[in-house]
């Protein structure tokens, strides 16, 4: 055994990836140096490690987000720079995997992400996260950047949403939308035998106020105000006090789940995305 294992080289037969064009981790330091002179421009996908159900993996937010960046870096020149896996999931904590990082943590890292990539020549960033529970972060890091450095942020949801209709019926964490994305950009990662019926339990106003969500705008003000906190807030809304099986929001449609489904929201993301990034530099074009 061990004779087999020292005499023959071989490489790593986890190892699968393609080297990926525009993607940071995948480049040398001369096609940085090469890139930034065609383009200064760099998407960051701020990521989570949280819960997805039994049926998608706990990095599924940071996987789908970093494979979309890099879809949209095939398209238009733009730098992709994942730096960091984690985000903000307390209220995921109830179970098992979940890494949940501060807001500070999470600014901070960015910050200094974009002050290292400033010192290389790039200027204007694109900060994006497939995570609900970062949107007041991606703000926060976006504004700071923009208040405290040469740099100029865009949030990538405000970058797409003129070129980009939004989807009806998307589905909540873990449901009909993010199951079929998943199944376009990590196939093998879904485990659709999995899926199992939620029992979903809610405080009694919360139970009373969710059928009017969908046509009331303050009572869905309010819900979301209150649900989706840590458990230690004592609002009974955490992931594993309000869902058994992890998954938030109308149940998983087994039937409108698929493939296809996943690839229409993903390709219409990029597809607006390289609109943006055209308009943007035709706007700042001297
Ligand atoms: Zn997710």
């Amino acid at each position: 055994m061990f004779k087999t294992f020292f005499s023959v080289a071989q490489t790593n037969p986890l190892w699968t990836q393609g080297k990926i064009k525009n993607y940071l981790p995948h480049m040398t330091s001369g096609e940085v140096t090469l890139l930034v002179e065609k383009s200064d421009m760099v998407i960051i996908p701020v990521s989570a490690l949280e819960q997805h159900a039994n049926h998608l993996p706990i990095g599924t937010d940071l996987l789908n987000g970093v494979e979309i960046c890099k879809l949209i870096a095939q398209e238009r020149d733009i730098l992709v720079v994942p730096v960091l896996m984690a985000g903000q999931s307390p209220y995921h904590m109830g179970f098992a995997g979940t890494i949940t990082l501060s807001a500070e943590t999470i600014i901070k890292v960015h910050l200094e992400t974009v002050q290292s990539l400033l010192r290389h020549g790039f200027k204007r960033f694109v900060i994006m996260s497939d995570h609900n529970g970062n949107d007041a972060i991606v703000e926060l890091i976006v504004d700071q950047i923009n208040q405290t450095t040469s740099g100029v942020a865009i949030n990538y949801y405000e970058a797409i949403e003129p070129f980009i209709k939004p989807v009806s019926s998307y589905g909540g964490h873990a449901g009909t939308g993010e199951t079929s994305k998943s199944m376009y950009l990590i196939p093998n990662l879904v485990n659709l035998r999995n899926v199992e019926p939620t029992v979903r339990s809610l405080p009694k106003h919360l139970e009373n106020m969710v059928q009017s969500i969908g046509s009331d705008p303050t009572a869905r003000t309010i819900f979301l105000a209150e649900t989706l906190k840590d458990e230690c807030t004592g609002k009974k809304t955490s992931a594993a006090e309000m869902s058994s099986t992890g998954i938030i929001g109308p149940p998983l449609e087994m039937e409108k789940t698929n493939v296809k489904f996943g690839e229409s929201i993903v390709l219409a993301q990029v597809k607006a995305m390289t609109q943006f990034i055209d308009k943007w530099n035709n706007l700042v074009k001297r």
